[in-house]
């Protein structure tokens, strides 16, 4: 493991990246690209490590790159970052804000902007790359560097896994990777146990047997039913959880049916499921499926109902050893700058990686907003009118000292254990 001294040797060159980081993040922020069309963006990474000692694996996966550098006896860490952006059209006025355009998976004209910050954590593990690429005397073991598409859709993780991710990198030791977010820049926080919930969308249809509204006893008629499974649903999560486990189950869009006087022979509902740990997230899914089947019964349904499950994300439960190590080494490097970070309802598909390779991870956030915008926002009580919050179209965060924080805290991390 680095010393003190190492670590700091190793955080000199930033003095000798900072300019071209800056440089390719205004860059990068100004042709940002939805997820699964990261073509030129992983175009650019892969340039960027070639000046490096790491070896380049590109279309891991789509546009995925993975960068490995063996250097001696030691463990492994895997560093992790998403390069999507999203379809948002871009109201920051920053003079290197995006007017892209493209083509999404539906075919529609969109425009594009890196409103979740993938750019910040694409420009701070380049840094990080540089920083450990040149300084190899200071560190041993095995840095493994995953640029990753698609987290946005949620399936990122798993396309790189399922083409050949494990046999590239070997055994891993431990997976690290963060996210800017919407406190202020300088700023790193951690968080033992659940940090984000999984996500699960699912599309149920339930079916009838339709007829003419004026004759009910001919017919099953599914909007009944629907509004039955509804209703029902709601006992899912404050019956069937402890009060002390967080879980939201939404049904966001119910359709059936074309006329008043028609009954239709089937519904559709699509339900928004949000967990934050395997065990409640396999109750509430399981509950779903045998109060619509069980709802469908008792209607005399003529079908089984479909489910289909779609955007989904696991839950990000931070491994509670490597979380104290590596917050243990933000807080001898960042002091009073190293918080913890509250519990996020978002979600993140970063964890299928570690998960699928059986090792501990940890997630933590850095600042991006600007301290003094922030502090007088917060004096004021109206952090959440001024400080835009991802995905937004004036998520903007401040270069400095957010690139410096999030560099600094990859090298940190990854030399808890190098
Ligand atoms: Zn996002
Ligand atoms: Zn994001």
């Amino acid at each position: 493991m680095a010393t003190e001294s190492d670590l700091k040797t190793v955080l000199d060159g930033l003095a000798g990246t900072r300019g071209w980081q800056e440089d390719f993040y205004r860059h990068l922020h100004q042709h940002p690209e939805l997820s699964h069309q990261e073509h030129r963006t992983a175009t650019q990474v892969a340039e960027r490590l070639a000046d490096t000692s790491f070896d380049i694996h590109d279309g891991i996966g789509g546009a995925g790159i993975v960068g490995v550098l063996r250097n001696g006896d030691g463990p492994t860490v895997l560093l992790r970052a998403d390069m999507d952006a999203l379809p948002v059209r871009e109201a920051t006025g920053l003079p290197y804000a995006s007017t892209a355009t493209t083509t999404d998976a539906d075919g529609s004209e969109v425009p594009v902007m890196h409103a979740c910050g993938h750019d910040v954590h694409v420009t701070c593990l380049l840094g990080a790359a540089q920083l450990l690429s040149d300084a190899t005397d200071h560190w041993t073991g095995t840095a493994v560097l995953l640029f990753q598409p698609a987290e946005e859709t949620g399936d990122g993780a798993r396309t790189m896994l399922d083409d050949r991710l494990t046999d590239l990198i070997g055994d891993v030791d431990v997976a690290l990777a963060q996210h800017v977010l919407p406190f202020p820049a300088g700023i790193v926080g951690t968080r033992p146990g659940s940090a984000l919930s999984a996500a699960d969308s699912m599309r149920i249809t339930v079916h009838g047997r339709g007829g003419h509204g004026s004759m009910p006893q001919a017919t099953i008629d599914p909007v009944v039913l629907a509004s039955m499974i509804v209703i029902r649903l709601q006992t899912v999560v404050s019956r069937e959880l402890a009060p002390a486990e967080p879980a939201v189950l939404t049904v966001g869009s119910v359709t059936a049916g074309s006329k008043s006087n028609i009954i239709p022979d089937h519904a559709v509902l699509e339900l928004n499921v949000r967990t934050y740990s395997a065990d409640s997230r396999d109750t509430v899914l399981n509950a779903v499926k045998r109060i619509v089947q069980a709802e469908c019964q008792a209607s005399g349904s003529p079908r089984e109902p479909e489910f289909e499950l779609y955007d989904r994300f696991p839950a990000t439960v931070n491994d509670e050893d490597v979380t104290e190590r590596v917050a243990d080494a933000f807080h001898r490097h960042f002091g009073e700058c190293s918080e913890t970070l509250p519990l996020q309802t978002a979600s993140e598909d970063f964890s299928d990686i570690p998960d699928a390779l059986g090792v501990p991870y940890t997630y933590w956030g850095i600042g991006g907003a600007d301290p003094d915008t922030y502090r007088s926002a917060e004096a004021a009580g109206r952090v959440s009118d001024d400080i835009p919050v991802n995905h937004s179209a004036t998520f903007a965060p401040v270069i400095q000292p957010t690139l410096d924080t999030g560099t600094q805290a990859l090298v940190v991390a990854a030399l808890a254990y190098l």
